[in-house]
């Protein structure tokens, strides 16, 4: 049999790796266009590769998807996160979990983890090619013809594609397209007050875009262009689509101290206030922010850091717990967030089969990877999705009941 992988990535490695070892007899022969295999893993998680995210079921794991997440239930049932674990560890790679649970490899090293897919794939004897760009795919009973030569079996593992154009030789063969659009940026805000805080971190943040449903919680960082920060890179994930059709124009809510309940945030404001009256505002926060930051709240509500908690007023405590909840920014653009982005959209997965990665259009086709209309937030959660959907597909099992 011989099988052709498409896409050198992480995807195509391990679906590579994986067809000639299930299959021994097989020949497998890899194709990368560029001149360089494995080029984001190597560049990935700051250069210390994220590889996974310790999570110990698929019902866990499949929540931090927002796009792919019932059809990848069914494919974590067969290949999760303690399998990518025992994989690297059988090739003598072992991971540790960080404390936020990312999991790297102990030598904090993302070269370790391509040079491990590189010694994987030339023990089972993959045959590796640069520089062989993949321009056709054509059927023929029982085979496909890829650039003229004929393969029995084709797994396309081509990562995503930021323009739609780059999936319609995928589309030719009959499967549908959900246009692609970017995941994973940052906010940009410009307002020189906010922006002249850059660097500091509200801890425990909620954010949300007006009338979502799916406000995001976490640290908030406020950079010299916007904000940034894990809850604002869920935010863009879950609201990829949306953000994409307001064209980035649009207002986000920030309650930067994390409490949603607007009397609870209030009654800490009035203990504050009984207990500290002859002390300044801004020396005696009652909720956990940076003071530069709370200084800034003070000025914004027309407070001011001079003013001492007894002389503060009705209406002036109202309006500091309303911009402690709910500050509204206008976004102007986004800014891709250089440590992970990923791309929403691509191949439909209704057209593919979850637990085998067959096309369900053209039998003896099979999907791995980002080409896939599934991504995840920072965290591993994309690299997982690769290791499970090209150790899958790279099985050659059959759709067909
Ligand atoms: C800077 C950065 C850092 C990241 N860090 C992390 C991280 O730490 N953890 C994490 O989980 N995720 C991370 N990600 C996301 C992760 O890298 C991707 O989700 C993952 O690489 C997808 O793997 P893939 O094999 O599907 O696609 P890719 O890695 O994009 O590989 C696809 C390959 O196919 C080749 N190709 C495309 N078309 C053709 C063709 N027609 N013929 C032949 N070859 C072709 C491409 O050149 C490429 O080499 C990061 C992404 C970026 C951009």
């Amino acid at each position: 049999m011989k099988v052709a992988v498409i896409g050198g990535g992480a995807a195509g490695f391990f679906a590579a790796i994986s067809a000639a070892e299930h299959h021994p007899r097989a020949s497998v022969v890899l194709f990368e266009r560029s001149n360089k295999f494995l080029a984001k893993v190597a560049i990935s998680g700051g250069g210390r590769c994220n590889v996974t995210h310790h999570c110990s079921s698929p019902s866990a794991l499949v929540q931090h998807y927002p796009r792919g997440s019932s059809f990848l239930k069914k494919s974590f049932k067969h290949f999760q996160v303690r399998d990518t674990v025992v994989w690297f560890e059988n090739r003598g790679v072992a991971l540790k979990i960080e404390p936020d649970g990312r999991m790297f490899p102990t030598s904090d090293d993302s070269s370790t983890i391509t040079r491990c897919l590189h010694e994987a794939a030339h023990h089972a004897g993959v045959s590796l090619r640069l520089h062989e760009p993949i321009h056709a795919l054509e059927p023929r009973t029982g085979a496909w013809l890829v650039n003229g030569a004929p393969f029995d079996r084709v797994i396309v593992a081509t990562g995503g594609s930021p323009k739609r154009a780059g999936l319609e030789w995928l589309e030719a063969l009959g499967h549908a397209i959900v246009d692609p659009v970017p995941s994973l940026f940052t906010f940009n805000i410009p307002n020189r007050a906010l922006n002249d805080l850059m660097g500091l971190v509200a801890p425990q943040a909620i954010v949300r875009i007006q009338g979502s449903k799916r406000p995001q919680t976490g640290p908030v960082l406020i950079t010299h262009w916007g904000l940034s920060g894990p809850a604002v890179l869920k935010l863009s994930a879950w609201e990829a689509r949306t953000l994409a059709d307001l064209n980035y124009h649009f207002s986000v809510h920030v309650n930067w101290v994390g409490e949603p309940n607007e009397e609870v945030a209030g009654a800490r404001l009035d203990e504050e206030r009984e207990a500290h009256g002859k002390k300044r505002i801004l020396n005696a926060c009652p909720f956990d922010l940076p003071r530069n930051l709370w200084g800034h709240l003070l000025d914004q509500t027309g407070i001011g850091r001079e003013a001492i908690w007894s002389e503060l007023s009705k209406k002036s405590r109202n309006q500091l717990l309303n911009t402690l909840l709910n500050d509204v920014h206008a976004v102007r653009g986004k800014t891709t967030f250089k440590e992970e982005f990923v791309t929403c959209g691509g191949v439909a997965l209704s057209d593919v089969h979850p637990i085998t990665l067959e096309s369900r259009r053209a039998p003896g086709l099979y999907f791995a990877g980002e080409v896939l209309d599934i991504d995840g937030v920072t965290g591993g959660f994309n690299f997982q999705a690769a290791w499970t959907t090209g150790f899958l597909a790279g099985q050659l099992k059959s759709a067909a009941p």
